[in-house]
């Protein structure tokens, strides 16, 4: 098991900065999601992390505390997170990225 950055939507689709995705080292790792949370109601849509390619080097975490000042990061065991974006289960779209959320992660 290791840890992975986990991004609770409902604080950042409130704010919808997006600066966490200009930091995170790793390509296509922190992507934006301009729909997520809209059938909650949020204002914005939200970050996610694509845990598969996520190397657990907390920077979007630092980003997210202390440029942000939103705290909607947290590190957590990946096979504690209820839902996971993975790599194969994002597609993409002329204008937009959207993911397709998938079952917890296992093993
Ligand atoms: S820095 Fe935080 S609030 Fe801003 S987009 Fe990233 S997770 Fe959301
Ligand atoms: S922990 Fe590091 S690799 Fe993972 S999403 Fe955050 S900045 Fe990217």
């Amino acid at each position: 098991m290791y840890l992975v950055a986990n991004i609770d939507q409902s604080i950042c689709a409130a704010t919808s900065c997006k600066l966490c995705t200009q930091y995170c080292p790793e390509a296509n790792t922190i992507q934006y999601d301009n729909e997520a949370g809209k059938d909650k109601g949020f204002k914005y849509g939200a970050a996610y992390v694509a845990v598969d390619r996520c190397k657990g080097c907390a920077q979007c975490v630092w980003v997210c505390d202390n440029m942000a000042k939103h705290h909607a990061i947290k590190m957590e065991m990946i096979d504690q997170i209820g839902d996971a974006a993975l790599t194969e289960n994002i597609t993409y779209h002329d204008k937009n990225t959207k993911a397709v959320l998938a079952s917890p992660l296992k093993g």
